[in-house]
């Protein structure tokens, strides 16, 4: 999938976070043959997060990103870290059952534990954790938002606080948004210093990560596994495929798997003490549509704001003006406020928007489709994964209900683009009374 947009002489797309970098080192090109126990293609937060427990667990692996660490989604995204997984809860009851949900959910909790750990513990400079997330509603729902708090009460233990329309313009002043949930235990972060400080360490702890290696083409069949790229190969015995919505040809029937999004970010001029003229909050906001707005105050007092997604519209020429349409629904205070950089990327989708965590062969697995809440579930699925190719665990059955479905080929981002158009509609109703 191509992706037409500027990128910087250190091979990233020009965004806030490539342009605050905590570090710069690149890792090696793979040159020649290097043997790993484990090869994992991709090197956004799942194949990174892979790639450390992985390594912690003592097995030797081999790290392989096209491009550069984070260079994907997972250096692109709005750095919302939450709970839960891209599928609602009423789907993961309803397939997996009252007991195993609930499993689901408890791992999805663990995921940003590890984030936070992870951070604290590895010294991980610049992804500075911000406690706090805001669900913002666009038409008065008091009813709906206190069900919601009371369900996340009853089933999960979660703690979440209904804030009055009063409560949120307090915090977010704007006319557009009604009730709201203040969610204590969501954060925000630097993500793509995240996912570089992880895979910092998986070097320092002895695993092999290379950068600007593109998988070309794979041996799979048999107990030893050959992975090429054009200047070298990785013989192992287990692959992990982690390409997410950039896997080209070379990842074969996974692919017909995927159905890869695109969604849009944009950051604004730094907004100095204007920032209080709109959020009284370090907390990120997002509304509760489908193709939701969501937004946050950066440390250097820029608005960074997320939102809209296509199967079809990979990165619109007018994408600025898009957003900043967006923006001012929101806070048309902000008229005059310049847009500096505004980027996209391309989140990947299952159908039953689960992730897959799938063995599809003796020996190759799938850690991907983490769809739009990957910042949680990549390091769990890592996690897992780890656990299930060292045989410490059984946690991976979990997720033999979400296996490989066909993304339907053309027809697949037909549905996807009418489905998000639909509930924009049903939203846009809501908000008209
Ligand atoms: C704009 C945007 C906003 C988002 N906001 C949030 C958010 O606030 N919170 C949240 O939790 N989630 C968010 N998401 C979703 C989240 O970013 C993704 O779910 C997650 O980053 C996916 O991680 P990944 O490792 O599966 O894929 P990616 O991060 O996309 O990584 C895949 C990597 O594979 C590499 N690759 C592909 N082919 C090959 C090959 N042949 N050889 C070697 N390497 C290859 C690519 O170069 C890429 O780096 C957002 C996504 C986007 C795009």
């Amino acid at each position: 999938m191509q992706d037409h947009q500027t990128t910087l002489p250190d091979g990233y797309v020009d965004t806030h976070y490539a342009r605050t970098l905590s570090a710069t080192a690149t890792a090696p090109q793979l040159s020649g043959d290097v043997h790993a126990d484990v090869c994992i293609i991709g090197g956004g937060i799942a194949g990174v997060s892979t790639a450390w427990e992985l390594t912690q667990q003592g097995v030797s692996v081999a790290l392989l990103e096209a491009k550069r660490i984070g260079w994907g989604a997972s250096g692109r995204n709005g750095g919302m870290l939450t709970s839960g997984f891209a599928a609602s809860s009423e789907a993961i009851l309803a397939r997996s059952g009252h007991k195993d949900a609930h499993a689901l959910h408890d791992l999805s909790v663990e995921g940003v534990e590890i984030v936070l750990q992870n951070t604290r513990d590895l010294n991980l400079a610049g992804v500075d954790p911000v406690k706090g997330v805001i669900i913002a509603s666009r038409h008065p729902d008091p009813d709906g938002m206190k069900a919601w708090q009371a369900q996340a009460k009853k089933d999960y233990a979660e703690d979440l606080e209904y804030l009055s329309p009063d409560a949120m313009r307090k915090l977010v002043k704007s006319e557009r948004f009604f009730d709201g949930i203040y969610n204590p235990n969501g954060y925000h972060i630097h993500p793509l210093n995240y996912c570089r400080g992880v895979a910092a360490e998986i070097q320092r702890a002895g695993g092999l990560v290379f950068e600007n290696s593109e998988m070309t083409s794979m041996d799979l069949d048999g107990p030893q596994k050959q992975v090429h790229t054009d200047q070298g190969t990785v013989t192992c015995k287990n692959v992990v495929l982690c390409g997410s919505g950039y896997s080209g040809p070379a990842f074969g029937r996974l692919r017909r798997n995927l159905l890869p999004i695109a969604t849009y970010v944009i950051s604004t001029q730094g907004l100095g003490d204007r920032a209080r003229e709109i959020m009284n909050t370090s907390a990120a906001v997002a509304d509760t549509r489908l193709s939701c707005d969501y937004f946050r105050i950066t440390s250097a007092g820029e608005l960074l704001w997320g939102g809209g997604m296509s199967a079809f519209r990979k990165h619109p020429a007018n994408l600025t003006d898009l957003m900043k349409a967006r923006i001012l629904e929101v806070f048309p205070q902000l008229a005059d406020v310049d847009i500096h950089l505004a980027w996209s990327g391309l989140m990947s989708y299952a159908r039953h928007k689960m992730p897959y965590l799938v063995e599809m062969q003796p020996n190759v697995w799938t850690a991907t489709a983490l769809g739009g809440h990957g910042l949680n579930t990549g390091p769990i699925l890592g996690r897992v994964l780890a656990e299930a190719i060292t045989q410490t665990s059984q946690r991976h059955k979990l997720f033999e209900p979400y296996g490989l479905r066909w993304n339907g080929s053309f027809v697949g981002p037909l549905v996807a683009d009418g489905l998000v158009a639909m509930s924009n509609m049903m939203h846009r109703r809501r908000e008209r009374g």
